[in-house]
């Protein structure tokens, strides 16, 4: 069996899945470029905990944890099962790792989680598992979370962190009112944060890439909160020490909200 690529993706708000993009169509498109797994694990930045939560439910039901948007995206139903044998044994291998993890027996899909499995894999027919991120640890955390899954992808089961890349959402709101962006050098600060990412992603630089916080221009104004960050750290540590990423899409929309997606070989 071919070993797994692992993947980051900007996941957007619901809307994505009814909205023309750039970025849904390379959301969908993730199903028919990937070989199909056996089982995804679902990493996404709206699932937040303290300490590693893994989810063994096996029928799990719908999180519509988003505000205002349009009424047909409360009624969407992604019925993919849950896989509690492999959930299980992804806690055993985070213990093994010494990361503490707890059993969540009955959780549902979050809109991170969802909207991407929903455009990538509309059949529902291959089983997630999700884990969750710690809004409270940082990149190094998450990539030794990666880590400990990595053995997985030997087995034809695909990783996926699904955050975004930039989220200053509070720019995204206010211009959305003022039809301007707050801030007129906030495109350059985000164009600036990707472009060090790409660079330091396609070097495999770890020391730089899990500094970030430091060493990224502008990752305050990026990332005001740092959760939406963490999924791609999980997805990069479990690609293995010899990664090659594909930075396989990167549009912008409004000039200041970037949806950098990688593909780590
Ligand atoms: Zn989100």
């Amino acid at each position: 069996m071919t070993t797994m690529p692992t993947v980051f993706v900007s996941h957007g708000g619901p809307n994505v899945v009814i909205e023309p993009s750039e970025a849904r169509d390379y959301i969908a498109s993730l199903g028919s470029r990937l070989p199909r797994p056996k089982a995804i694990v679902m990493v996404s930045a709206h699932f937040e905990t303290d300490g590693p939560v893994v989810v063994t439910d096996p029928n799990p039901g719908m999180i519509y944890d988003f505000g205002g948007f349009a009424p047909e995206l409360y009624e969407i139903v992604y019925p993919a099962p849950g896989e509690p044998e492999l959930a299980l044994r992804i806690a055993g291998l985070l213990d093994e790792a010494g990361l503490a993890p707890r059993i969540a027996p009955e959780r549902g899909y979050d809109h991170g989680a969802w909207n991407a499995l929903y455009l990538a894999w509309p059949q529902a027919d291959i089983p997630v598992v999700q884990l969750s991120i710690d809004p409270h640890r940082d990149a190094a955390y998450h990539f030794a979370l990666g880590q400990a899954l990595a053995p997985l992808r030997k087995e034809g089961i695909l990783l996926i962190g699904s955050g975004h890349i930039t989220h200053n959402l509070r720019a995204f709101f206010m211009a959305a009112r003022m039809g301007q962006p707050v801030d007129p050098q906030l495109p350059g600060k985000v164009a600036a944060f990707t472009s060090w990412f790409a660079e330091h992603l396609a070097a495999n630089d770890r020391a730089a890439i899990l500094d970030w916080k430091a060493r990224a221009p502008f990752s305050d104004d990026n990332h005001p909160t740092d959760e939406h960050l963490m999924p791609l750290f999980f997805a990069y540590g479990a690609a293995g020490n010899s990664v090659r990423a594909e930075h396989a899409h990167d549009s912008v929309q409004n000039g200041f909200f970037a949806w950098d997606s990688w593909i780590f070989h």
